[in-house]
Formats: structure tokens, C-alpha cells, sequence
């Protein structure tokens, strides 16, 4: 649903745009508004909308740990895990409790949170979800928040994992509602929103954003983020991811995205979600320290550490400590 928002944003030079309230809902002509903005003006107005809300400086890490790699029967166009792609990607069981569990505790020692498991299903089989839950317990004994990511869940699936304590669940919008088809058919748009309606029912907390860079335009990217802001509850997590090309994928070969472009995405989901921890995910490892300082400013508040975000590489962890230690951010 698109809600026009009460507020235009004509954009004046070198003057900040007004605050909206934060219970305020967005048309994409608004957010795509905000995307127009002097590049100088819309980070001031992303980092005011950030201090309001959180404390400046203040990184939450989350680790992601694939726990069951590749053999996916979807065709999402961006994903290394599809069966159909020939991506060079070794098909993984489910991987076992002890090996998630040595995989948490190395995470909470680097300075994690939050461990996030993925695993490439449409859907979890129910003896799947079962030993999942296991998982989720036991990391939620060593004192980390707990994430997964399994694809479109039945009925009683999501209390299930609500009774196991799951404190979030993950699944993206990926991109605009008009957009979707090109990117993923083999389901739609509404088989996650579904989904995602599952958990908020369930009262677990929502994990959800998209990715940039897979050929849409800045209507395209105003769409996503609108889509993310007008849920009834905006997802408390929000990863904002940069397409990672995977060879053998339909997306191997489309154009960069502009990393200003990138920026853009990151202040507007900050002011548009102004109480969401907004991630900076996929494609950290191809961004300098200069561009990732740059998203820091635009309101990103939520980094994924560890080498490998499920099947690609992660920013190394030697530099993300440089990193915090040039920028004096602070893991939380
Ligand atoms: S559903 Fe998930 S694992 Fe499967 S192809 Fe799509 S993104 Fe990849």
C-alpha cells in the first residue's frame, strides 16, 4: 500500500529538507524525492535523523553462517545457491549442531552479537525446521541473538521457532514490487510478504531489505525502500545489500551501481525507517574504508562480520578493527 506522504520535498540547495514524523508513511514519488537531494544535504539530513534515534558512533555485528549451502530450487537471478545456475557452488547437507555451534562461539569472541544461519531452501521441511530449532536454542545459550534465514515458512512454522526463542527472522523484499519479476519467478512478491506477515504474528522480530545494483533505476530503488517504510511495522533490521556479480548467474554481467548511488540508498533508508538498525551487507568487501565511512555517515548502524556471508566473501575482520578503531565506532 502506498500511502502519499504529508510533506513535499523540494529540494533547496545547501538547506536540509524538514524532519518527518517518524510514524509518517511514504509514496515512492516522496522517497524518491529524498534520493534527489543535494548528496551533502540528504547525509546531513540521514545523520540528524540517525542521532535522534541512536547513539552516534554505536556498530551492531551480526555473523552469518550458511548452514545449509546451495541446491536451491528457486531462480532468484542474483543467487549463487539457485540449482539451475552453474555457479561452481558445492551443494552442502545441513551442516551439524556442533560445527553451528564452534562457528557461534569464534562469532561472539570477534565481537558479534547476533549469529544469523541460512540455509538455501523454497521452504523448510518440517524435520529441517526441527533441527534448526535446536540450533537456535543452543546459540541462544552462549548468549547471542539468534537470526535465520530458511525461505517462505507454513503455518505454525514461525511459532515453532518463536518458542525456540528465535529473536529474528530474515527474509528481503529484494527490490520494488513492479521489479520483482525480473528478478526472481519461481515465487512472487506476496509469498514473502506472507511470510513475513507469519513472523510479525508470531512476535518475532523482522529482518528485511533488498539489494541494489541489479540493473533497476532510482524509481526502482525509491520503490523498494517505500515498500520496506509502509509495512505496518517497518522491519526492525534492514540489510541493504550491493549486488555481489556471481558468474553463472543471470546477473553476472549488468552495470556497477554508482557507489554515491549506494550512499543514497543507505540515508534514505535511515530517514525513512528512523528507528531500524539499517545494515550495510553484501558488497562491504568491494567498498574502500573512505566509502564505508561515507554509509557510517548516511545513518548505517549494523555491519555482518566474519569471512563469508554465505556464500561470498566478507570484509576481512583484521580491517573492519582497523576500521572501528580509525573511525572510533564501537561494536554493540
Ligand atoms: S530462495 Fe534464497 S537460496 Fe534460493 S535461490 Fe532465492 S535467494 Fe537463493
Amino acid at each position: 500500500m502506498i500511502i502519499a506522504s504529508p510533506i513535499e520535498f523540494a529540494a533547496k540547495p545547501h538547506q536540509p529538507a524538514p524532519v518527518l514524523p517518524a510514524d509518517a508513511r511514504w509514496s515512492v514519488a516522496a522517497v524518491e524525492a529524498l534520493f534527489a537531494l543535494p548528496f551533502l544535504d540528504l547525509l546531513f539530513r540521514a545523520q540528524r535523523v540517525h542521532r535522534e534515534h541512536f547513539t552516534a558512533g554505536e556498530v551492531q555485528r551480526s555473523t552469518l553462517l550458511s548452514i545449509k549451502t546451495g541446491g536451491c530450487s528457486e531462480d532468484c537471478g542474483y543467487c549463487s545457491q539457485a540449482a539451475r545456475y552453474s555457479t561452481g557452488l558445492e551443494r552442502e547437507r545441513l551442516m551439524p549442531l556442533d560445527e553451528v555451534l564452534e562457528q557461534a562461539r569464534a562469532a561472539r569472541a570477534n565481537g558479534s552479537s547476533r549469529f544469523c544461519m541460512g540455509a538455501a531452501w523454497r521452504s523448510p521441511k518440517d524435520k529441517d525446521l526441527d533441527a534448526v530449532i535446536d540450533m537456535v536454542r543452543e546459540v541462544k545459550k552462549l548468549g547471542l541473538e539468534t537470526c535465520v534465514t530458511l525461505g517462505m515458512l507454513n503455518d505454525g512454522q514461525a511459532e515453532k521457532l518463536a518458542d525456540a526463542g528465535l529473536d529474528y527472522y530474515n527474509h528481503n523484499v529484494d527490490t520494488a514490487p513492479d521489479y520483482y519479476p525480473e528478478i526472481t519467478t519461481t515465487h512472487t512478491l506476496q509469498d514473502r510478504l506472507d511470510t513475513i506477515d507469519k513472523v510479525r504474528a508470531a512476535g518475532i522480530h523482522v529482518c528485511s531489505g533488498g539489494i541494489v545494483g541489479m540493473g533497476e533505476n532510482q524509481t526502482t530503488r525509491a520503490g523498494l525502500i517505500a515498500q520496506l517504510a509502509n509495512m505496518e511495522t517497518p522491519p526492525e533490521s534492514v540489510p541493504i545489500n550491493n549486488l555481489v556479480p556471481i558468474p553463472g548467474t543471470p546477473l553476472a554481467d549488468g552495470a556497477t551501481l554508482d557507489p554515491f548511488d549506494f550512499v543514497r540508498t543507505i540515508a534514505v533508508a535511515r530517514i525513512t525507517m528512523p528507528t531500524s538498525y539499517v545494515r550495510l551487507s553484501a558488497g562491504r568487501e568491494q567498498m574502500n574504508d573512505e566509502l564505508q565511512a561515507l554509509c557510517f555517515m548516511a545513518g548505517a548502524n549494523s555491519i555482518f562480520s566474519g569471512e563469508r556471508l554465505l556464500t561470498t566473501h566478507n570484509a576481512d575482520a583484521g580491517n573492519d578493527a582497523r576500521l572501528f578503531e580509525r573511525l572510533d565506532l564501537v561494536s554493540i
